[in-house]
């Protein structure tokens, strides 16, 4: 880490979850292999990514460690979406938002329509005016955004336009912003082994990061951080059939195959009939590939309209990787380093070499001129301990299970507090806090934390 960071205005981070640098090469070949991507400029070292208990990262942890600078277990994330103040979010998962597949039962969509524009197509996320801006796009029974070879443009605005609005929004700041762009299906195609999604969405996301080196540059204060949070899928330019012959392997021979194909193997799959008596044609036109009579009967068996997904995918993947000469290792994420990409106005004051992912959050603290420990110690009290040195009385309502709630009494004052929330409940009324109420379910209940003005409420 460099000596010296001096202090920017705006940090942009972005995350093109699970992308494997072979999977970056492969981009750059496809899209004429000239012509250097956006990352290309900004490679200045190399990334350490693991969390506490294992060797191959997941994303919870990864992106806390990017967020909080700590190594964090797998399965735990140190984030907060609906209740932590952000001015703008945009993306999918509405349905994960419902009341009917949360576990508190929370209606968060309702929350979230108290606090925000909320715009679902991108004609209205282009039109609003509003500095609280919350996008629900998807095309995929709401659960993601889809591929972006698949995407309906009217619906699902492309990762540079979202990117681009959320610059624009929040640069009216005159304090200054941090923006996290996640380009999250870059993942999920290469867990399906699907090197045309794996491509087109490391493209799609490639153009947002030139959205947000050109606000860089023109503004001058504005630094860009672009990392992975893992590998993912082991993808190789090269398999076991070129065991012999690589060193005569030409570009043509793995870009051609690619090249065909304008759907992702999933999008294939929705473009099928219903009685699925054009599989044949369909991948012919959208994939650029001939299927045998077995592979057609594979496809056919599907039980319903998900896992047809599933089985092109699988079958699709796997013969256009055999076309296009790559290889993969694994349907899961992959323990390699990762590479860091950074712009900044200040070069000299990049990362560089072999760096902890934990130190992408510590450079982010330098250039924002802030202490996340002392953040942490001020946001994240001890509840009982820090009530009790008020001299309130403080107990613990678990009779819902899945919303544990903490009481505080003082004299005639009662206070509430919900886990994962930023409200207190004073004598009945709703109070908005700076920060989050956490609850650990660690030792019987004791591991209640509230920010600090959460305590003030006492007095
Ligand atoms: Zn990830």
């Amino acid at each position: 880490m460099p000596a010296n960071v001096g202090p920017a205005k705006n940090v942009i981070i972005m995350i093109p979850d699970g992308m494997s640098v072979a999977g970056t090469t492969l981009t750059r070949w496809v899209d004429g292999g000239v012509k250097p991507l956006a990352m290309d400029e900004l490679a200045c070292a190399l990334v350490r990514s693991y969390p506490s208990d294992a060797i191959i990262n997941d994303s919870a942890p990864a992106g806390t460690a990017y967020a909080c600078g700590i190594t964090a277990q797998t399965g735990n994330i140190g984030e907060q979406e609906v209740y932590a103040g952000f001015d703008v979010v945009l993306g999918g998962g509405q349905k994960f938002f419902q009341p009917d597949v949360r576990k508190d039962k929370e209606d968060l969509v309702k929350v979230i329509k108290a606090n925000y524009d909320v715009v679902t197509d991108t004609a209205a996320m282009k039109a609003s005016k509003s500095a609280k801006l919350w996008g629900f796009f998807g095309m995929n029974g709401s659960t993601d955004l889809g591929y972006d070879l698949d995407r309906d443009p009217a619906l699902v605005p492309s990762i540079s336009e979202m990117t681009d609005k959320a610059i624009a929004t929040l640069s009216s700041n005159k304090k200054g912003f941090v923006l996290m762009v996640e380009g999250s299906l870059i993942d999920w195609a290469a867990h399906a082994n699907d090197p045309v999604g794996i491509v087109g969405d490391i493209n799609a996301f490639d153009k947002a990061v030139t959205v947000a080196v050109d606000y860089a540059k023109k503004d001058k204060n504005t630094v860009v951080i672009v990392v992975t949070d893992h590998g993912n899928s082991g993808i190789s330019i090269g398999n076991a059939s070129t065991s012999s012959g690589y060193d005569t392997l030409k570009l043509s021979a793995v870009v051609d195959p690619l090249k065909k194909a304008t759907r992702t193997a999933q999008g294939v799959a929705d473009l099928i009939n219903a009685d699925r008596s054009d599989i044949a044609e369909v991948v012919a036109q959208y994939f650029g590939l001939t299927v045998s009579d077995d592979e057609i009967a594979k496809i056919k068996a599907a039980k319903d309209a998900n896992d047809l997904r599933y089985v092109c995918q699988a079958v699709l993947g796997a013969k256009m990787a055999a076309a296009a000469k790559l290889g993969f290792t694994t349907g899961g994420h992959t323990g390699e380093d990762i590479e860091l990409y950074v712009y900044s106005p200040k070069t000299a004051e990049r990362p560089m070499g072999v760096v902890m992912n934990t130190d992408i959050a510590r450079y982010m603290e330098k250039l924002l001129g802030t202490d996340l420990r002392a953040l942490t110690a001020r946001q994240f009290q001890l509840a009982p301990a820090a009530f009790a040195a008020k001299g309130a009385a403080v107990r613990f309502d678990f009779s819902d299970k899945a919303n544990p709630v903490l009481v505080v009494m003082k004299g005639s004052k009662e206070l509430k507090f919900r886990q994962n929330k930023s409200v207190a409940i004073v004598n009945g009324k709703e109070t908005r806090l700076s920060g989050l109420v956490l609850y650990t379910g660690i030792a019987g209940g004791e591991n209640w934390y509230v920010p600090e003005d959460a305590i003030e409420l006492v007095n």
